[in-house]
């Protein structure tokens, strides 16, 4: 009798017996019970720390640039017009099938319940962050997901550390989180518009190096993509808010603002990335003036993500398969 769990095909599970070879000792045959509670999980995390298990090896797909930590970086060396040299679509048909990769791994991630992956999202006002969001994660199980759009901190917010409203929103486990801006904002917009004084944000780029760190050492991987236009790819697509009625309820007048502050933001942007691209948690700077360019390789580099990441269903309880169930 096919056992629910197993009945995949053939070559899925070739290439998970493939994949749990190269594994060597992560092989799934120790799960602690599938009612280990968090503190469970962070022994199970523990007793793997090492590149497969806490933390993936992530290789961004080609076309986005990985940044070096360590090393000074500049965005002005990357070309936001980089499509690949890929056809709009064929690169539509390329999104399909990342999209069903990555709807198939979640339903591992979830199922496994020990590890999160938590997908950072940074732009400029019309950099491509909610499309993206719509692009990438259509037909994900939703109850396993859960976007978190920051805006404007409330009082409350702002009466705590500035980290606490984005740690209460990180993925628990066998959960994808996305956040849509992030605890980068306070290094970005804080910085732009003088909301802190400067030794305050200064100090907050090894506050967050530890908050990421903290997240990864607990069993979530971190995925930050830099979505990268240029300044005219700007005033098209804020023009193109302003021409087409449908598109009237996202035109934020204060991005006329923020524009003329381009130069400050780029300035930002670029100390973040250098400062925070670590080894457990790079950034990758992401083309984004093509938008099917920007879906299809933030895609890839998630579903890649999951692919190293390996969840694994919990092993089925013994017998189950011969089990009755009574009239
Ligand atoms: P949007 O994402 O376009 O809906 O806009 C959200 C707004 O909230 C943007 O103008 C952000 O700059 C702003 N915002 C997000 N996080 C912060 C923060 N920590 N401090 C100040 N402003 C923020
Ligand atoms: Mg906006």
């Amino acid at each position: 009798m096919p056992k629910k769990h197993g009945a995949r095909g053939d070559a899925s599970r070739k290439d998970a017996a493939e994949a749990t070879k190269l594994r060597g000792s992560f092989a799934h045959d120790s799960h602690p019970p599938a009612y280990a509670a968090w503190a469970g999980a962070a022994e199970w995390i523990e007793q793997r720390r090492g590149p497969d298990v806490a933390m993936p090896t992530i290789r961004a797909a080609a076309g986005v640039v990985t940044v070096e930590p360590g090393s000074p970086f500049n965005l002005a060396a990357v070309d936001p017009d980089l499509d690949g040299g890929l056809d709009k679509q064929d690169a539509k048909a390329m999104l399909a099938a990342e999209r069903a990769r990555i709807q198939a791994l979640q339903e591992r991630l979830y199922a496994e319940r020990r590890r999160s992956l938590l997908i950072v999202l940074q732009a400029i006002d019309t950099g491509g962050k909610d499309g993206t969001i719509r692009a990438v994660l259509e037909g994900v199980n939703p109850q396993g997901c859960a976007v978190a759009s920051f805006k404007v901190p409330s009082a409350e917010e702002l009466d705590h550390d500035f980290l606490w409203r984005y740690h209460a929103r990180t993925p628990g486990r066998g959960m994808i989180g996305v956040f849509n801006r992030s605890h980068y904002e306070d290094v970005l917009v804080v910085r732009v518009k003088g909301l802190v004084p400067e030794p305050v944000w200064r100090m907050r780029y090894d506050l967050i190096n530890d908050f990421e760190h903290l997240l990864t050492a607990s069993g979530t991987t971190i995925l930050k993509f830099f979505l990268h236009i240029s300044k005219d790819e700007q005033r098209e697509r804020l023009e193109a808010r302003i021409a087409d009625p449908q598109k009237h309820w996202k035109f934020d007048p204060a991005d006329l603002v923020e524009r003329k502050s381009w130069d400050a933001y780029q300035a930002a942007f670029n100390d973040a990335l250098t400062q925070c691209s670590t080894p457990h948690a790079p950034w990758h700077v992401v083309p984004a003036n093509r938008k099917w360019f920007r879906n299809l390789v933030i895609a890839r580099t998630v579903a890649d993500t999951l692919e190293a990441m390996d969840p694994q269903f919990p092993e089925a309880a013994k017998g189950i398969a011969d089990l009755k169930i009574p009239e």
